[in-house]
């Protein structure tokens, strides 16, 4: 089978012949699921939690499907936004956990995931802080509201007095659901009316095989959303799954369309790649499919123009510490990333200005804002992780010199922790001097008293620390080059 077209009626895979139990789903997505269930609508599980669950892994986040209308979900839930424009969905939110409720899709409406949601702040980035007051669990307690003949308030949508869809352009069916949904393994439907799973896509046996397959004609969904090829890349980094070959054909070809996606939605989808957990590995998908050029074409270009370096093995490693964060449950921030992303970037900005400018604050900052600035024409790096990117490049000199007590109150800069990481991986890779690194390291276990004496001893260094392997602190893709740091020009 090349061409995954969804069958009329689903395969019903009964509790007994699958290994999804409940003891593995959210109890908040249990809840949702019941109360929908018990005001007389349909409701499952729907995507990669299907999929993850089937996998033995452990979602990321639950999505509920239901034939419920928008209105009616929010009728059942007091916890309850309704966000979207063309399509309206449901967020249940308990504390910090959302549940995303969506009612089935027509063939008409958007994809799941295609259409923006609205309740980010696109300059931030972060959704915005709820009320406390939103936060409450009132889906705890049962609502016994009988469903009432429900009024649409579109000329789009009509329901008859039970509430079920008669005429929709937006709202649909399960079986018009499948459709709009990327590959067979995420098209897998939880009912909780009797724990089986509904599989109109042969999507139970493409996730036990392992293989990434688009719905329909994959040329064409790619086509409907570029941004399906980066789920695609993300999928085989993340699961290990092959890309079926039909599914793969058209991404070579097709990747450059990535260029007209919403720059704000490719940094969505960029932070999934790289802080999900599988960073190093969705980095190597990305390149070998070619597709890191798309969303990030000056990195690719350093990259490509530096076969082997030193920069792309700090990347790596970056990214590998990353993951290892992410899996021990340490948080991760977009600013190192991007800084980590960046480098090889802002490395090139500075190599080409003259090398007694190398390691001048000037210099890197400037290096910093034009790398910004470039890789903004694709993806949007929202102010405050960029000004985070430019911080952490900034007190690179200063770590690497600490002078006195002056030293000390680098310790207090809210960008300290981020820019001391990114130091000690210079150091790994030879890029700075791994006696400071340690010193810094020291520093901060010792107290306060021990602290002053530290810093009192590196008072009388000059400009240059004790062992010093390169006294920039301007990412120095080059080995070998020793300079002083602002110390007049042409200094060697
Ligand atoms: P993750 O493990 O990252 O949560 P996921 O498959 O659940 O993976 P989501 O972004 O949470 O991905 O989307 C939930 C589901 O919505 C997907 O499994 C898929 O069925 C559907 N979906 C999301 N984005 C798209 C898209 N761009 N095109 C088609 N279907 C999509
Ligand atoms: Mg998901």
């Amino acid at each position: 089978m090349s061409v995954a077209t969804p069958s009329a009626t689903p395969r019903i895979i009964t509790r007994s012949e699958h290994n999804v139990s409940r003891a593995h789903i959210s109890p908040n997505a249990l809840r949702v699921l019941y109360r929908l269930r018990d005001g007389g609508f349909q409701a499952f599980l729907v995507g990669g939690c299907v999929r993850d669950l089937l996998l033995g892994m452990e979602p990321k986040d639950f999505d509920v499907a239901t034939d419920a209308l928008p209105e009616q979900i929010k009728r059942l839930f007091r916890n309850c936004r309704l966000i979207g424009r063309r399509f309206r969905l449901a967020h249940v939110f308990f504390g910090r956990e959302i549940i995303e409720v969506a009612t089935f899709r027509a063939a008409s409406a958007p994809s799941p995931g295609e259409e923006p949601v609205p309740d980010v702040d696109s300059e931030d980035g972060e959704a915005v802080e709820l009320e406390e007051s939103e936060r409450e669990l009132e889906a705890y307690e049962p609502v016994r509201e009988a469903r009432t003949p429900f009024e649409s308030d579109s000329s789009e949508r009509a329901v008859d007095e039970t509430g079920r869809i008669l005429r929709d352009n937006v709202y649909g069916t399960i079986d018009a659901d499948v459709w709009r949904r990327d590959f067979t393994c995420n098209s897998l439907y939880y009912n909780i009316a009797d724990f089986s799973i509904w599989d109109y896509v042969n999507g139970a046996q493409d996730v036990a095989a392992r293989t990434l397959r688009m719905i329909g004609d994959p040329e064409t969904r790619f086509r409907e959303d570029p941004v399906r090829m980066l789920r695609a890349a993300r999928f085989e980094a993340k699961l290990g799954f092959s890309i079926e070959p039909n599914t793969a054909a058209p991404i070579g070809e097709l990747r450059e369309s990535l260029a007209g996606v919403p720059q704000a939605r490719l940094f969505d989808e960029t932070l999934k790649l790289f802080l999900g957990g599988h960073g190093a590995s969705s980095f190597r998908v990305l390149r070998a499919r070619g597709l890191l050029a798309s969303i990030l074409p000056t990195v690719d270009a350093y990259l490509a123009s530096h076969p082997g370096s030193t920069v792309e093995k700090l990347l790596l490693q970056g990214l590998e510490n990353t993951d290892a964060r992410v899996r021990a449950d340490k948080p991760v921030t977009p600013t190192f990333l991007f800084a980590l992303l960046l480098y090889g970037p802002i490395a090139g900005i500075i190599e080409g200005t003259p090398p007694e400018h190398w390691h001048e604050l000037a210099t890197i900052l400037d290096a910093c804002d034009q790398a910004v600035r470039e890789a903004q024409a694709r993806i949007s790096i929202p102010k405050r992780f960029s000004l985070g990117v430019r911080e952490m490049f900034a007190l690179q000199p200063r770590l690497e010199h600490p002078r006195g007590r002056r030293a000390l109150r680098s310790l207090e800069h809210p960008r300290f922790r981020a820019a001391y990481d990114l130091l000690l991986l210079r150091a790994q890779l030879g890029l700075a001097s791994q006696e400071t690194a340690d010193w810094w390291t020291r520093l901060q276990e010792v107290s306060p008293e021990q602290r002053g004496e530290m810093a009192d001893a590196r008072a009388g260094d000059g400009s240059r620390g004790p062992g010093s392997a390169g006294g920039s602190g301007a990412p120095r893709p080059r080995s070998g080059r020793r300079r002083r740091r602002r110390s007049g020009p042409r200094s060697t």
